[in-house]
């Protein structure tokens, strides 16, 4: 074994640059990536007990280099540092086992110190399996954020979401990342159309308003450094231009615009079904709270053993069922009026008059 220079084996343990002065080598971290660690430690998650266990058991330390480097006349081992942080974990496992039988976070037992250590260990070079597996224990000791920045997921670049009220999309400026791009391209499997990646020309992802929920939630995972401020802000935006373009189309809907209240206004025991164009109709009636019990409950129970998955859709703002009877299937609509009359609903049925 022999002292290595620092160049030959380390870089940031955040974004792979080198490191090049002394107290960037000293924290393993890049000037740049240290200004952003806040955001990386705010956000935890509760400690996983069990997996981090596993983890720390699992891990070979021999995947770590066998490299001292020289800090003046100390010299620091990534493997040893492993072995030794490894060692604390484990026996703060055995004083709760000891003391307590509620898990770690109750007792206000946290990992705070040692995930600086794996951080650091994080600034050697190693093999990407390595790699994940350290940002594997990183997570479940409760740091999931730093933990996908480290495994190569997540973004370390700042980023900020803009709503553009002519196009109807948000975009995100930011660099690129695997993690959030995984997760843009199922959002786009489940909702054609409504997200664009980025190309040549807008570089960005963006996304329609009508899920500016799950975008924001996806950017606020993997894109750590994120301007919440004014990103919260045009998030806000989005939702209420979304808010008024859906009640544009519903009052297009003959039969809702023609009631005042634009939505149904049903008792207990009452349903209406209205017909769209088409093979189309909508279902509604009060929507059940309680107990699974309730006749609401088995109405909603009967509906969905007689209309498969992909043929109705929940419509929160009309408060209604959409649902697309097949041609060959016209006898589902009798199957759905007899549902109400087994409950004893009174079921009014409109045609609009288009
Ligand atoms: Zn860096």
């Amino acid at each position: 074994m022999h002292t290595k220079s620092h160049e030959e084996c380390r870089q940031c343990s955040r974004c792979g640059l080198p490191l090049t002065d002394q107290p960037s080598l000293e924290r393993g971290i890049g000037p740049i990536c240290d200004k952003l660690s806040t955001a990386l430690f705010c956000k935890t998650i509760p400690v996983n007990r069990t997996l981090l266990y596993m983890g720390l058991v699992s891990f070979n330390s021999l995947d770590l280099p066998d490299e001292d480097v020289a800090f003046g006349k100390v010299t620091l081992n990534p493997r040893k540092m492993f072995e030794s942080v490894k060692q604390k974990m484990l026996n703060k496992f055995k004083e709760m086992e000891n003391t307590t039988s509620n898990g770690f976070l109750a007792n206000g037992v946290n990992f705070n110190n040692e995930v600086k250590v794996i951080d650091w260990i994080c600034s050697f070079k190693m093999s990407g399996s390595a790699r994940l597996k350290l940002s594997q224990i990183v997570k479940h000791m409760g740091f999931h954020v730093l933990a996908g920045v480290l495994s190569g997921m997540s973004s370390t670049s700042e980023a900020k979401i803009l709503f553009d009220d002519k196009t109807g999309f948000l975009t995100l400026e930011g660099a690129k990342c695997k993690g959030g791009k995984e997760e843009c391209y199922k959002l786009s499997l489940a909702n054609p159309g409504k997200v664009k990646f980025p190309t040549r020309l807008t570089k960005h992802f963006q996304v329609h308003a009508s899920l500016a929920d799950k975008f924001y939630a996806i950017v606020e995972e993997y894109w750590p450094v994120l301007d919440t401020v004014s990103s919260t802000a045009e998030l806000a935006k989005a939702k209420q231009w979304w808010e008024t373009e859906l009640q544009k189309q519903l009052a297009a809907i003959p039969s809702v615009a023609a009631n005042p209240n634009s939505k149904p206004v049903l008792g207990t025991d009452e349903g209406l079904i209205v017909h769209l164009p088409g093979d189309n109709i909508e279902v509604s009636f009060t929507w059940p709270t309680g107990t699974r019990k309730s006749i609401g409950w088995k109405i909603v129970d009967r509906i969905k053993e007689i209309v498969p998955m992909g043929r109705r859709k929940w419509n929160s703002k009309k408060v209604a069922w959409e649902i697309r009877l097949l041609p060959e299937r016209k006898n589902e609509l009798l199957d759905l009026k007899q549902i109400f009359a087994e409950h004893k609903f009174t079921l009014k049925e409109v045609t609009p008059s288009v």
